[in-house]
């Protein structure tokens, strides 16, 4: 496993044609790295082309989402069924999901298991929202999420478990949480997971961060000895700061 993993979400940006350009300047600007490992999640239409055109020394491929059945009459959906072989990673549980689409812990919780049966490993995002923070309930709430959404797994499966800690009132606003402010949070999941699974398995998830990271920000982050490494929105759609950001990371 490599030591930081550094994940870009696309969210719903970027038709093929354009998903093509920007992983193949992405690869001009980097070099293969045995320290860090890079995960494109590119809208759905693009994957295809994308699994079938990227250098795979350099990038691996994760969904933003995905059903937790794998066939049936539900249109609209994709199931890790039809991505196996093609994503090694889903992101499952994302606060926009959460929030615009009412995912709840329970759907989460199938989805994860859903991951697991064909082998994509989970990147879960849990993280709590303005309110919960202002109220000083950022640990119960993201422990509570942790504990919910992993009801269906077992301990030999969430050992290969991401976590992404990402505040919600951090994401896509540019109100990055400084180190302080989540230190005592990821050590709350540790601790959760620890309790949940044991010490073993605690020990092998790693815990990444989101919210607002750019170049500027991305050391002090990747700095963090309980931080395996970054999930980006925003920045990963320009190149030259995405590519920035991983060199911080290839650098360290
Ligand atoms: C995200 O959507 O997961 C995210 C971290 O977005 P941004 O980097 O834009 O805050």
């Amino acid at each position: 496993m490599k030591e930081k993993i550094i994940i870009a979400n696309w969210k719903m940006n970027c038709n093929p044609a354009e998903a093509s350009l920007l992983v193949h300047r992405l690869d001009e600007k980097i070099a293969a790295n045995k320290k860090v490992e890079i995960v494109i999640c590119p809208p759905f239409i693009d994957l295809y082309p994308i699994h079938k055109e990227i250098n795979k020394e350099k990038f691996a491929l994760g969904a933003q989402n995905i059903h937790y059945l794998d066939e049936g009459p539900y249109t609209g959906e994709i199931s890790p069924a039809m991505l196996k072989g093609m994503v090694s990673y889903a992101i499952i549980g994302h606060s926009e999901r959460r929030n615009h689409y009412g995912e709840d812990d329970k759907v989460i919780a199938k989805k994860i298991a859903a991951a697991y049966r064909h082998t994509i490993t989970p990147i879960l995002c849990v993280g709590e929202n303005l309110m919960d923070r202002q109220h000083g309930s950022s640990d119960k709430v993201v422990t509570d999420q942790l504990e919910a959404d992993l009801a269906m797994s077992t301990a030999e499966e969430i050992e290969k478990l991401i976590v992404a800690y990402e505040p919600v009132w951090a994401i896509g606003t540019g109100n990055f949480a400084k180190p302080d402010d989540i230190d005592h949070t990821i050590k709350a999941i540790k601790t959760s997971l620890t309790g949940l699974f044991g010490e073993r398995t605690s020990q092998s998830v790693r815990i990444v961060y989101g919210g607002s990271v750019e170049p500027t920000n991305a050391r002090v982050y990747l700095e963090m000895a309980d931080i395996s490494g970054l999930l980006i929105g925003g920045a990963s759609l320009n190149y030259s700061q995405f590519a920035d950001i991983i060199k911080v990371a290839q650098n360290l």
